[in-house]
């Protein structure tokens, strides 16, 4: 990764993260404008949680979880086309219930084997729509489950699950957590509905790294960003995907996040399960166990495991859903409007806007936010006048100190 020696007033952007959301604005903003961008990132590495790496005996592992890369943006595909190639996304996902392993989401085979009839679609259609509870709009992840799919397998699939994942009861959380699930009267077996699910061929990092190998791009890695603040003065923005309560010093008091610990083991044979991923809503503390060489397709003799734990504490990795946190965030988000009018900084990503969404809506995002930069920060064209009228041609610092304007 470059490494240079940074000016302060060097850079057109300073973009602090270098997850999907800063490699995508970095290098647009480069190929597309010449604008040359300093990102950092507190991590020793690039791609945010996408990061993959090898594992001490060879096997490409995805330390911050599985990433299955999917979109139905044909557009996205194109882009990310030009910074790697592709293998087919294998996302088979089973969940172990009782002594057997379902096929999750729950599909015409996972009914089948539950309730040990042979079905078919009209046959399973009848039976959901006799098993589901009859709520029209759903308030929390229960209620929506137990709409789609009544009480039996919301208590087998779901709950345990849920409460592992989050510590919280299904009827805590928005009802868009479980809704990410979907149910289906046929037998495909794909984790996810989208219409391109493709893993990048060498991998994320290599990708991410493809994207950032512009000479107008610097990369800092195992930089925080209390590192720079004050100190680097961008031209025309600063660009922030961090955690959004940690940029303004926890003013309102902390967001809720959730973490996952892992726990990776080697096995010497090429496969220990059938699949990429397998849930364990009931049995022990992981929730749980990837191998995800099913869908990296790597050569190897042997392979890895890993065992998910979710936590309290830790990295934030996810928003947590519920109405209390989206009340939160709103305070956090009045700030960041205001610090984006006063000090050019543009708030993005997961982290920043508190949004459960996945890579592809992640990357979204990045190009949503060049283009916003492009109209709002490119002053090339504008007459001198209006400019100076503007107080345009400088970003004013993001000071040190947290605004903290309206503390409560
Ligand atoms: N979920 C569940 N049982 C499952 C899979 C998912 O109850 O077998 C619920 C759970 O609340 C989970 C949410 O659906 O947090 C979203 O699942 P997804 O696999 O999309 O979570 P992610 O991969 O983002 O952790």
């Amino acid at each position: 990764m470059t490494q240079r020696q940074s000016k302060p007033g060097d850079y057109d952007l300073l973009i602090v993260g270098a997850g999907p959301v800063g490699c995508v604005v970095a290098e647009r903003a480069a190929r597309c404008k010449g604008w040359k961008s300093l990102v950092i990132d507190r991590r020793e590495h690039v791609a945010g949680n996408c990061h993959d790496r090898l594992h001490e005996s060879g096997v490409l592992i995805h330390p911050y979880g599985p990433h299955y890369f999917r979109t139905n943006n044909p557009g996205l595909l194109r882009y990310l086309s030009r910074f790697t190639e592709w293998v087919d996304g294998q996302y088979i996902v089973k969940s172990a219930v009782g002594d057997k392993l379902y096929p999750i989401p729950i599909n015409l085979t996972t009914l089948e084997m539950f309730f040990g009839e042979s079905l078919d679609e009209v046959s399973a259609k009848r039976l959901l729509d006799s098993l589901a509870h009859p709520i029209a709009d759903p308030q929390n992840s229960e209620e929506f489950v137990l709409s789609r799919v009544g009480r039996e397998l919301y208590e087998a699939f779901y709950l345990g699950y849920t409460q592992k994942q989050w510590d919280l009861h299904p009827r805590q959380l928005a009802p868009s957590v479980c809704g990410r699930v979907p149910v289906r009267l046929n037998r495909d077996e794909r984790y996810v509905d989208h219409r391109y699910q493709l893993t990048p061929k060498d991998g994320f990092d290599a990708m991410f790294r493809k994207m950032l190998d512009h000479p107008l791009i610097t990369v800092q890695t195992g930089t925080e960003f209390g590192d720079v603040r004050g100190r680097i003065e961008p031209r025309r923005a600063t660009v922030y995907s961090g955690a959004i309560d940690e940029y303004f010093d926890h003013c309102h008091g902390r967001l809720d996040w959730r973490s996952l610990r892992f726990e990776f083991e080697y096995v010497e044979q090429p496969f220990v399960q059938p699949c990429v991923q397998i849930n364990h809503p009931a049995a022990h503390a992981y929730s749980r166990t990837v191998e995800i060489k099913h869908v990296t397709g790597q050569a190897h003799p042997g392979t890895v495991l890993s065992y998910e734990y979710p936590s309290a504490t830790g990295e934030p990795f996810y928003p947590v859903p519920t109405p209390q946190g989206s009340a939160l965030y709103a305070k956090y988000k009045v700030e960041a409007q205001v610090e984006t009018q006063e000090r050019a900084v543009y708030f993005a990503g997961r982290l920043a806007e508190y949004i459960y969404i996945n890579t592809d809506e992640a990357l979204e995002k990045g190009l949503a936010l060049f283009e916003r930069l492009a109209l709002e920060r490119d002053w090339y064209f504008l007459p001198r006048a209006l400019k100076r009228a503007e107080g345009l041609g400088t970003a004013k610092p993001v000071g040190a100190a947290s605004p903290a304007r309206s503390a409560s």
